[in-house]
């Protein structure tokens, strides 16, 4: 954990009490603020009183002895229109700051020797990706990572900083509104599309929020700007007309005359001198289309910035073994390979999958979502046999009736031990893919931890058959 500076002995609401928000409200305790939370969730407030906060009902609590509010990302901030909680702060000149924001400040109050670098990485599309991208190629350089933000853990969460470290951040839009004082090393803007416009009020105020990501970057910063849009392109422009930090263009569609690009999925490096080849990414297993060259492109950037050598940061794109829970390999026994593709928890997320494979071991399943399955319709043809679980397990199996061969299997563990089964008796080379369309809650805390449950059962599955072929 790392313990929030700024606020000691100083009284903080935090509002909104998932992930992100219980953890900073730790956070500041560490910090010794005195916290106080709300969440309109019983569950949540019980949650966090068991745990020993304080809750307070913001909606009749005194706001002028609050210093701060930390709100969490998924409170409308301005649009469609402000929550109460932040009209209530407002109105009492109390600031408002998301955990990121906390982050900031905690590392700016920390002595230059301790202060670790920051990696920041926004975007429409790719942010996950990227942001996995940028660890593992500083993580096999050899550096000490930690990766948060919209991914994984929230960033109050991470192993406390000290001056070797690099925290690489996936922020959301929502999240950069929430930021005022984040001064990273390398702040990364992949591309831009209209996306979440209902909370920003429209393009502007989506493009605002972030760009946001460069606001306080200084001599010494590192911007990477994807220019293969038009929002992005106006954006690199203007940051280069101010002139007050090293910017490194990147496209994924032409050369440039300076640059980090990538054309027919060869990577070059034209920052320096002249244009270098640096590796040929259609050889890179888990990047996959000219998207993942944009992500590439801006990793290595990244990376040089952070002051890799070319080669480690080419290396690190070669060796990344793709994003954990998306359609992720985490096994193989045989001729059947196990997929793991856990995020996708809802129809259009299984329906990638799906597409990717002619014939399919399916595990699908969960909390189901509004529709279910039966927008998939047009893809049934390729399961081979679909093993349903959870609470969806009914509906599922009435939406594929004929369409394709399934069974109700109840728990993850028992559907990877038939599916396994069927797989290796086809004696062909053949996919076990769990993309469930689903939820996770009804069985697991969430979609992580269902997808270490299939991977964990697929480890289950290998130990016997590598303890036979020893003996
Ligand atoms: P995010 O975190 O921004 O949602 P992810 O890295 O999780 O992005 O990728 C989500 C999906 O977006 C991927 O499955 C892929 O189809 C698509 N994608 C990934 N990178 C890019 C990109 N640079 N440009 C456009 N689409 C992308």
């Amino acid at each position: 954990m790392i313990p929030v500076r700024g606020f000691e002995g100083r009284k903080v609401a935090v509002f909104g009490l998932a992930r992100s928000g219980l953890t900073a409200a730790r956070a500041l305790k560490a910090g010794r603020a005195e916290v106080v939370v709300w969440d309109e969730k019983a569950e949540a407030r019980e949650a966090a009183a068991a745990e020993g906060f304080a809750l307070e009902d913001l909606a009749s609590a005194d706001w002028f002895g609050l210093s701060a509010l930390m709100l969490s990302p998924g409170v409308p901030l301005t649009h469609p229109k402000p929550h109460w909680t932040v009209e209530k702060a407002s109105a009492a000149g109390v600031e408002i700051v998301g955990d990121i924001e906390l982050l900031a400040r905690t590392i700016a109050a920390a002595p230059a020797h301790k202060r670790p670098k920051v990696v920041a990485i926004t975007g429409s599309n790719g942010k996950s990706t990227t942001t996995a991208l940028v660890a593992h190629v500083a993580r096999q350089a050899g550096r000490d990572v930690r990766i948060g933000g919209n991914i994984g853990v929230g960033v109050l969460g991470l192993e406390d900083m000290h001056g070797g470290a690099v925290y690489v951040l996936e922020l959301s839009s929502y999240q950069l509104d929430l930021t005022s004082s984040l001064k990273p090393d390398v702040a990364a803007l992949l591309n831009l599309s209209p996306d979440h416009l209902e909370r920003h009020g429209g393009m502007e105020g989506y493009v605002a929020a972030k760009r946001r990501i460069f606001l306080n970057q200084t001599k010494g910063d590192t911007a990477v700007v994807g220019v293969d849009d038009a929002w992005c392109q106006q954006i690199c422009t203007e940051l280069t007309a101010a002139n007050r930090r090293t910017i490194v263009p990147i496209s994924a569609r032409r050369a440039m005359g300076r640059g980090v690009y990538a054309l027919q999925g060869m990577l070059y490096d034209a920052t320096g001198e002249r244009a270098n080849e640096i590796v040929d990414l259609t050889r890179a297993a888990s990047l996959p289309g000219r998207h993942n060259w944009q992500n590439a492109a801006a990793a290595y950037a990244a990376g040089r910035a952070l002051g890799l050598s070319v080669s480690d940061a080419a290396e690190g794109l070669m060796t990344f073994p793709g994003l954990a829970h998306r359609m992720e390999t985490v096994g193989a026994i045989g001729k059947v390979r196990f997929v793991n593709d856990s995020k996708a928890t809802n129809a259009d997320a299984a329906r990638q999958a799906l597409s990717s494979y002619p014939r399919v071991y399916w595990i699908a399943g969960g909390q189901p979502k509004a529709g279910g399955v039966d927008s998939l319709a047009d893809l049934f043809g390729r399961v081979a046999k679909a093993y349903l679980i959870g609470e969806a397990a009914d509906a599922f199996a009435r939406t594929l009736e004929d369409a394709a061969p399934w069974v109700k299997s109840g728990s993850l563990e028992a559907a990877v031990r038939a599916a396994f089964a069927d797989a290796r008796a086809s004696g062909e080379e053949a996919i076990v893919l769990l993309s469930p369309a689903c939820a996770s809650f009804d069985q697991f805390a969430d979609f992580e931890a269902r997808g270490e449950a299939f991977r964990a059962a697929v480890h289950e599955l290998a130990a016997p058959s590598a303890r036979e072929a020893r003996a």
